[in-house]
């Protein structure tokens, strides 16, 4: 059995670019599947240029590739199963279908991991919001295709009450009871389908729904970070886990509430390239080889700031005033409002000072 693979990646955006060159250094060949020929993987690997769900293109790839895997959870999980080998997507296409769907989601977190999600109800149709007790506040969230908060309606009072009427009866939807949260927090844990490595607990910053900032050591207690990686990894070992998840969460000062999950590395675990000894994309690769996985060290605290296409220009300066700050840039041609050009990130002496100055 030879050593070195040729991974197939579904999607050649940043992850699968990030995803590649950890393969790559490690001696394995990648083939990636995307629609752009000048996608960011096609710097580092081969491109097969098709759309994602493309069955032929898909067949293609399975057939040129020992593993597949995916750098974003919206793949046609039927189009896999039509032509993926035995063992050869060790990710599995119910955990596509789980995160693809809140309704799967939430009752998967709820009822099979049973970890703590706010308390939540299945809506049908707007008929189903009748009778709401409107001394809570509410969010109400499409079942699919939603993303960076589009598809919700945070419902606060009788006013709220017409736009998730609309909503509602536009989609089948998960109502969630509003978490009063002080910090929004992720762990990543990858798992070889056998066992599960964890990393530190991250703090997110959003802007417009958009990560702009993540804080590691995230800024909460010990206890409750232990509960949040004990969490992370109690939902790895229920799905037997292959590769790299996300688990998002809020914290309040008691308690923490998980949100949602990413079955893939995510932008909240980037600092772990620098900061870590083994990065969130290594421990992919590793992981869904079915390979061991090392315990995650952190070297030091660390804040890792998004640039986006308004960044670019502060970006830079802000290398030239900080030469130890580490500069991704993914190779992206056009420079639009909000999309993510690269990140950046640093170290500092703790996280509390990295919370504070550190901004584009
Ligand atoms: P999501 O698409 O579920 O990640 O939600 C997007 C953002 O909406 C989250 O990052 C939170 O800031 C906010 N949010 C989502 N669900 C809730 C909730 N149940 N309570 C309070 N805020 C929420």
């Amino acid at each position: 059995m030879s050593w070195t693979k040729t991974i197939g990646i579904i999607g050649g955006g940043q992850l699968g670019q990030m995803m590649a060159i950890s393969a790559i250094y490690m001696g394995h060949k990648v083939i990636t599947l995307d629609p752009a020929a000048d996608c960011p993987a096609s710097r580092v690997a081969e491109i097969i240029v098709a759309p994602y769900n493309d069955v032929e293109a898909l067949r293609q790839l399975a057939e040129r590739c020992d593993v597949l895997t995916y750098e974003f959870e919206n793949v046609d999980a039927d189009g896999l199963d039509a032509v993926i080998k035995e063992n050869q997507l060790p990710q599995g296409t119910d955990l596509l279908r789980i995160s693809q769907n809140r309704i799967f989601e939430k009752d998967f977190l709820a009822q099979k991991a049973q970890v703590v999600v706010a308390p939540y109800k299945v809506i049908k149709s707007s008929s189903d919001l009748a009778d709401l007790d409107l001394s809570k506040k509410y969010v109400l969230k499409t079942a699919t295709g939603g993303y960076d908060g589009h598809g919700q309606v945070v419902i606060a009072s009788q006013a709220d009450l017409p736009a998730a009427a609309d909503l509602a009866d536009s989609a089948d939807c998960v109502l969630e009871e509003f978490v009063n949260f002080d910090l929004e927090i992720s762990v990543i844990v990858s798992g070889n389908g056998q066992d599960v490595t964890v990393f530190p607990v991250q703090e997110n910053i959003h802007r417009n729904n958009i990560l702009s900032k993540t804080i590691v050591p995230a800024r909460i207690s010990d206890e409750l970070a232990q509960k949040a990686q004990a969490m992370a990894v109690q939902i790895a070992k229920k799905l037997e886990l292959s590769g790299t998840l996300c688990v998002e969460m809020f914290a309040t000062d008691h308690a923490i509430i998980v949100n949602e999950i990413a079955p893939r590395p995510h932008n909240s675990g980037h600092y772990s390239i620098e900061a870590c000894d083994f990065s969130q994309f290594d421990t992919h690769i590793l992981g869904v080889l079915g390979l061991p996985l090392p315990p995650i060290k952190l070297h030091g605290p660390a804040v890792m700031l998004n640039v986006l296409g308004q960044h670019m220009e502060k970006a830079q300066a802000f290398i030239q005033e900080n030469p130890s700050a580490h500069l991704h840039l993914y190779g992206k041609l056009e420079a639009k409002h909000n999309r993510k050009m690269g990140h950046v990130t640093l170290f500092a002496e703790d996280a509390e000072e990295l919370g504070k100055g550190v901004d584009f």
